[in-house]
């Protein structure tokens, strides 16, 4: 039996069909979209919107392409930091590759790769041999993708370049340059497009420095190497220049 909304609507065929295909969207049952803007309110200050984000990740996209178009390689995401960045930059690429993940806790003092933690690390045939561009999501003393690189070509890789998302010149503890970077940053602790604070912020769609406010409260709860990462944060966060 036939609602009367039918019967006022359907009943004249196609004609009424397309009346209620056109009606207006407002009219369409869709979900309510309440936004939880507690992210945002962190943000003392946006760097770099998600416009600019994606200009400059095409240009390193193609830089990419050019210079790996017509030989094999693999694309390294160093977890968490760049797995937003590396998602961005591989859809950008359109020539054969592969993906593999690796995790390095940062802020080690050591620079041999022996210092680091590694896991997630691609087995010996997805190194071997195989020409490999690390990602990361901001280069900083360096130490982390300085390591990386020597643990990649000791595991027998031909070829290990790097490919940051934002590179910080000021604060290199060694001697290393990225092969490709987005965009150069100010000495200043930023959060978004993947960079957390004690495991937060990752989510933003642009990069932002925190309020002084929210680390100038003690370190989120979590495990030990978490909360002494957190630590090291507040520490560089504290010496900012806003
Ligand atoms: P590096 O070994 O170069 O000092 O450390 C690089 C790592 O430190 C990055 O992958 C990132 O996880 C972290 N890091 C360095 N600077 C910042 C920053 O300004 N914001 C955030 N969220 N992480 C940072
Ligand atoms: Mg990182």
């Amino acid at each position: 039996m036939p609602s009367p909304w039918h019967r006022e609507h359907l009943s004249g065929g196609l004609l009424d069909a397309r009346r209620w295909l056109n009606r207006p969207l407002a009219r369409r049952r869709t979900p309510s979209r309440a936004p939880n803007l507690a992210v945002h309110d962190d943000i003392q200050r946006v760097l770099l919107t998600e416009e600019q984000i994606l200009e400059g990740i095409e240009r390193v996209a193609s830089e990419i392409t050019g210079a790996y178009r017509g030989t094999k390689f693999t694309v390294v995401s160093i977890l968490k930091g760049s797995c937003v960045f590396a998602s961005d930059l591989i859809r950008r690429i359109p020539v054969p590759l592969e993906l593999a993940f690796v995790s390095a806790s940062s802020y080690r003092e050591g620079t041999e790769s022996g210092d680091l933690d590694l896991n997630f690390f691609p087995t010996d045939k997805e190194i071997r041999g195989r020409r490999l561009i690390l990602v990361d999501d901001i280069l900083d003393t360096g130490r982390t993708m300085n390591a990386l690189v020597k643990a990649f070509k000791a595991r027998g890789a031909s070829d290990v370049r790097s490919c940051v998302f934002l590179d910080k010149p000021e604060r290199r503890a060694v001697d290393y340059r990225a092969d490709f970077r987005c965009f150069e940053v100010e000495d200043l602790f930023v959060v978004g497009y993947g960079l957390d604070y004690a495991g937060e912020y990752r989510n933003l769609p642009y990069v932002g420095a925190l309020r002084p406010e929210i680390y100038d409260t003690t370190v989120a709860e979590g495990d030990q190497s978490t909360v002494a990462e957190g630590d090291q944060r507040v520490q560089k966060a504290q010496t900012t220049k806003s």
